[in-house]
């Protein structure tokens, strides 16, 4: 029997269209009547696909009684309810490696612009200011401290970028990584106090919930700068607007925000955050490699083979 699959994201065509011929598809996300269609195919349900930044609410799950894996199309699976899925034996399954060297190209991207306004820049060869006079000076990167919170995949391949930029690199995260020599800063506050660029590239999800918050603006302080790359419920985002108003930190580079696509409107008028529309992995060639590492997790499973990609917590 061909295997019913929930779709609960909106996926790329290259995505989608191989798994309409491998499996029978239900298209949750663009369901006008996503209760009937709970209510008919939910029963056969064996595998449900989703995107990084989709929140998978557990009433959901409940009405799959047959789900045997969720395949994320994406590295982060904050959005998934990684407890209630132990309990009931359910496989979780994501897409890392693939995408880390362009989260981190962009994450340099975002210093790069913060630093040396960028921005301001080519804004200031368009509208024809250059002829009045030169631009204002920037910020050299050089010497400068990036401080990563969570150092894993996308936080290495940040360091070993911002380092290629003669930039100095410590770190935090839970534990000291073996594999690194750069400096371990067992506290947050401590590494935004130490650092130019506090650089976020640690999970989403409620341990981290808030983790940047006043306190760790404040020991940023007017010489740093906010990256964050990883998820936007890990930053406040009205302390980051008031620590911004007030000037406690220099600016901020984000491709990610608490509620997405809505971005705080106080930030839209600041010359000094660069926003991005959560492109860290955007480019053809990543999101073909994690259309084909989500497929290839669904296909394993289903033919009994060794699963590419389970999350570690599941693994
Ligand atoms: P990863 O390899 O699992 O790295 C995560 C790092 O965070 C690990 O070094 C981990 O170190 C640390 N960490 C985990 N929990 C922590 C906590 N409570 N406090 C502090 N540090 C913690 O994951 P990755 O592949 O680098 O991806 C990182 C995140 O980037 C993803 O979860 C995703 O949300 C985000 N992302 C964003 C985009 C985008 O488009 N902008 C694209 C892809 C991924 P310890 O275990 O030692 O603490």
């Amino acid at each position: 029997m061909t295997p019913e699959l929930l779709i609960t994201a909106r996926l790329p065509p290259f995505l989608f269209e191989p798994l309409r011929a491998r499996y029978a598809c239900h298209d949750h996300f663009q369901a006008t009547d996503q209760p009937a269609l709970l209510a008919t195919a939910g029963p056969r349900v064996r595998g449900l696909v989703q995107g990084g930044g989709t929140v998978t609410p557990t009433v959901l799950l409940d009405q799959l009684p047959q789900l045997e894996i969720i395949s994320v199309f994406g590295v982060g699976y904050d959005g998934v309810p990684v407890d209630y899925c132990r309990t009931r034996g359910i496989l979780v399954t994501h897409t890392p490696d693939v995408l880390t060297d362009d989260v981190a190209d962009l994450a340099t991207a975002l210093v790069l612009m913060t630093a040396r306004g960028l921005v301001a820049a080519e804004r200031f060869v368009r509208s024809g200011e250059w002829s009045r006079g030169g631009p204002p000076l920037t910020n050299r990167l050089g010497g400068k401290t990036a401080g990563i919170l969570g150092l894993g995949r996308i936080g290495k391949a940040i360091g070993r970028r911002l380092e290629a930029l003669g930039m100095r690199v410590a770190y935090t995260g839970r534990k000291p990584q073996a594999d690194v020599a750069w400096r371990y800063v067992p506290t947050l506050a401590a590494l935004a106090a130490d650092a130019d660029f506090l650089v976020v590239a640690c999970p989403g999800g409620a341990a981290t919930h808030h983790l940047v918050d006043a306190g760790v603006l404040a020991a940023l302080g007017a010489k740093g700068t906010l990256i964050n790359i990883a998820r936007g419920t890990i930053v406040d985002e009205p302390a980051l607007v008031d620590a911004l108003q007030r000037g406690v930190i220099r600016g901020a580079g984000l491709d990610v925000f608490a509620d997405e696509p809505n971005v705080p409107p106080p930030l839209l008028a600041m010359d000094n955050v660069v926003l991005l529309p959560h492109v860290g992995s955007a480019t053809r060639e990543t999101r073909q490699a994690m259309a084909d590492l989500c497929r290839a997790n669904l296909d394993a499973w289903f033919a009994g083979q060794p699963v590419p990609a389970r999350i570690p917590e599941l693994a």
